[in-house]
């Protein structure tokens, strides 16, 4: 066994932290005013290649594997929530379908210019009536001849507005529950597709989630992922797993940036004539952090390095995603905490820690259905 990170990936990990700090870091707090990031850094990030990170080089991806690219969610999350979970709707969720299941020209007209940041994609799921019970989505798709029309609101989309298309699912079969559930491929500009209200929220301010309506969208046949109706929920089960360890990568982001501010600012803060970290009751919180990353840490990566060895990860990637988004929100507690009065400061990164952390209470499920899929798992050992 090798619990260490290969020279490769440190040296990723490091040329991903210069990055950020570089570019992402001075411009946290407009993105946080303005609540939207700026597609200029956007188009920044895929000059790195990191949309392209985990795809294939026939598509003019990397080739990188989970380990790197849960390296690349982790520091970026570390730096600004908001960005971390933007790439990763571009390298995942919003372009992942494609990838697994689209055509050759559909890869070559959305899959290579996404890898190269000329187009965006995201993935719409959620509608206003809910987002877990997949059954009793309203969104309808309805052949009519070589045509799918679709009609339906979702709700909750990430980057929306800023887009280009988007993995939208819908109701083939009404009467199915969720097996009547399939995704399709709608482009933005198409007619009927309209963006609707921005979604004014406690959590990754920048982030950007939308409203969006369908109105008689007609789109080619072809765009049903999977070739025949009836598949959308079985297709959705090959990427679940892959979204919830790299959902947990994002927590572990913001628990080592909450944990290690925590300490700066403990050894610098004083009280009653020596700085903080020198009182018992501030360390035993700085440590209770430690333990906790350290434990997310081994779960994350354990899961990625399963997945790029191709063993299942039913249970690992449920039970990270569960851990550690319990543990942020202790550890950010625990620096808010740490902090005093200044932990509430807009003026300090802890308040965003404390807000952005909740993120993972929702993205990739919640944590009552993470229990439930535990749960599963366990009966059926
Ligand atoms: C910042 C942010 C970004 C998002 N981005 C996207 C996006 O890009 N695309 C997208 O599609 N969605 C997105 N979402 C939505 C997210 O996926 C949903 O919030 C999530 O699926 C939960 O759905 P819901 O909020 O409607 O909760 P509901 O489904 O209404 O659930 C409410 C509560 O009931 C519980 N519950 C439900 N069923 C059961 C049950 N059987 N037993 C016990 N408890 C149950 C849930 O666990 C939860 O606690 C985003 C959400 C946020 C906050």
């Amino acid at each position: 066994m090798d619990f260490n990170f290969t020279p490769e990936q440190q040296l990723f990990r490091q040329s991903v932290r210069e990055f950020a700090d570089r570019y992402v870091r001075p411009r946290i707090n407009e993105m946080e005013d303005e609540k939207d990031i700026p597609k200029e850094l956007l188009d920044r990030i895929a000059d790195q290649g990191f949309y392209g990170l985990r795809y294939s080089e026939e598509w003019g991806g990397q080739g990188g594997d989970n380990v790197m690219f849960a390296i690349l969610n982790e520091e970026l999350a570390r730096c600004h929530m908001s960005v971390a979970a933007r790439v990763m709707m571009q390298c995942l969720m919003g372009t992942e379908f494609i990838n697994l299941f689209g055509t050759e020209d559909q890869k070559r007209d959305f899959l290579v210019p996404a890898i190269k940041g000329e187009k965006y994609g995201t993935m719409c799921m959620t509608e206003p009536a809910g987002g877990t019970d997949l059954g009793a989505m309203e969104t309808t798709a309805v052949r009519d001849g070589d045509e799918y029309v679709i009609n339906g609101q979702k709700s909750w989309i990430t980057g929306a507005h800023a887009v280009d298309f988007y993995t939208v699912a819908a109701k083939t079969d009404p009467e199915a529950g969720f097996r009547g559930v399939d995704l399709f491929l709608v482009e933005k500009d198409l007619p009927g597709v309209e963006v609707g209200k921005k979604i004014d929220k406690l959590i990754a301010y920048a982030s950007g989630c939308y409203d969006l309506y369908f109105n008689n969208v007609r789109i080619p046949a072809d765009r049903l992922f999977g070739g025949e109706e009836g598949k959308g929920f079985t297709l959705l089960r090959n990427i679940l797993n892959d979204i919830r360890v790299h959902t947990a990568t994002l927590g572990l982001g913001i628990a080592r940036a909450a944990y290690e501010e925590s300490v700066e600012y403990a050894k610098q803060r004083v009280a009653y004539g020596r700085p903080i970290i020198k009182w018992q009751a501030i360390q035993h919180k700085l440590a209770k952090m430690r333990v906790e990353i350290d434990a997310a840490q081994l779960m994350i990566y354990y899961a990625a390095w399963r997945m790029d060895q191709g063993l299942p990860v039913n249970v690992e990637a449920a039970t990270c995603k569960y851990f550690i988004t319990e543990a942020v929100l202790r550890i950010v507690d625990d620096a808010t905490r740490i902090f005093g009065a200044y932990g509430s400061s807009m003026e300090m990164n802890i308040q965003r820690y404390m807000r952005d952390s909740r993120w993972l209470l929702y993205g990739a499920g919640t944590q009552t259905m993470i229990l439930n899929i535990i749960a599963a798992e366990i009966r059926k050992e």
